[in-house]
């Protein structure tokens, strides 16, 4: 499988709840790199730039308003398969239906508050890291 990176948040709930270290944690103990990161605290504009393909979403202006409500932190993981990995990682969305020890089932308390985002797809991977890291910021180790 190719190497591929991909672009993770921790968000607002989970890094309220210092849980940072443990979900590197099972990002580093899954064979994944950690080859960029930052913390931030996005602004409305940027938050609903992020989330633009669900602005017509019912959901849309709920999630805007949670992902500023606190510091995220931003990171680029690279590895073997690092979309699917990292999915597999997070869980189902809603944490209710995600598998026991993924890290939705283990952090996250409802839907809206999931406690990580994680690219979909390589076309959607490659635009989000180049929204949070663009140019030289990404590091090949
Ligand atoms: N979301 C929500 N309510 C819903 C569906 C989604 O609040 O009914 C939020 C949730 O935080 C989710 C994000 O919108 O993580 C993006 O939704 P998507 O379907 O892309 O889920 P993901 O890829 O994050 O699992």
């Amino acid at each position: 499988m190719a190497i591929e990176r991909t672009l993770s948040i921790i968000k607002p709930d989970a890094v309220a709840k210092n849980v940072i270290g443990k979900i590197y944690d099972r990002f580093e103990s899954a064979g994944l790199k950690i080859v960029a990161s930052r913390m931030a605290h996005l602004s409305q504009n940027e938050a609903e730039q992020f989330y633009g393909v669900h602005k017509d979403r019912p959901f849309f202006k709920d999630l805007v308003n949670f992902m500023i409500s606190g510091p995220v932190m931003i990171q680029v993981l690279q590895g073997e398969g690092a979309i699917a990995k990292n999915r597999d990682l997070m869980g189902a969305t809603d944490p209710k239906k995600a598998e026991k020890g993924t890290i939705r089932a283990d952090f996250a308390d409802s839907i809206d508050a999931n406690a990580v985002h994680g690219s979909d797809a390589p076309e959607t991977a490659a635009v989000e890291v180049a929204f949070f890291f663009p140019g030289m910021n990404v590091f090949n180790r």
